[in-house]
């Protein structure tokens, strides 16, 4: 196992890690129905994806209608 060789001071340490934070999302308007939505991902509410649906979106199914 590498030992190091000197003690890093407190400084140093939270110098090194003051470029750890995390960036915030950078969510983009979808062109369809406005909401917001990961750039370069499908839209989660309307499905839509460059001005085409690609996932349909069926309104939600009772089970309960269909089981019998
Ligand atoms: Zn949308």
């Amino acid at each position: 196992m590498a030992v190091q060789q000197n003690k890093v001071s407190r400084s140093r340490r939270n110098n090194r890690r003051s470029h750890h934070a995390l960036a915030g999302a950078n969510p983009n308007e979808c062109s369809n129905c406005g909401e917001l939505k990961r750039p370069h991902h499908v839209c989660p509410s309307c499905g839509h994806y460059d001005d085409r649906e690609v996932v349909a979106m069926t309104p939600e199914i009772d089970l309960e209608d269909d089981a019998a």
